[in-house]
């Protein structure tokens, strides 16, 4: 059983709304900046027009650590996890795990896809290899 987020106004459509591939990342109109985690106001200009946009989940490996440690009990290990920059969104890196047949070939710079495990309302986002996904 995973640990799950606490749902709020806020974050709401991140936890909620991802879907085929995509995620929902607060964007600001006013400057087009993309703001995760979320926020009301945008830390570059102040707008208050904030609002979740979905944008493709494809991502770039930016680091990783590879987990011996079960940190629950029902924990397949050794898993990865990943923080990986959101190629659609400049500036948003997000962490998650990343589910590989191949945990000894990880590598910074690796393309990533992402995908979503359904855990009552939540959608708690992962990470595939783009190649894998691919063959
Ligand atoms: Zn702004």
């Amino acid at each position: 059983m995973a640990v799950l987020p606490e749902i709020d106004m806020i974050n709401e459509a991140f936890w909620t709304k991802g879907r085929d591939g995509k995620i929902m990342i607060v964007q600001c109109p006013d400057c087009e900046r993309f703001i995760h985690p979320p926020e009301r106001i945008c830390p570059n200009c102040l707008g208050r027009n904030v609002a979740p946009r979905a944008v493709s989940g494809d991502a770039t490996i930016y680091s990783f650590t590879i987990n011996h440690q079960p940190w629950l009990p029902d924990m397949a290990v050794p898993f990865a996890l990943v923080v990986a920059d959101i190629d659609a969104a400049p500036g948003v890196r997000i962490a998650a795990r990343f589910e590989t047949d191949d945990i000894a070939e990880i590598a910074i710079g690796q393309k990533l896809i992402m995908d979503f495990e359904e855990v009552e309302d939540i959608r708690l986002p992962f990470f595939r290899s783009a190649q894998e996904a691919a063959q």
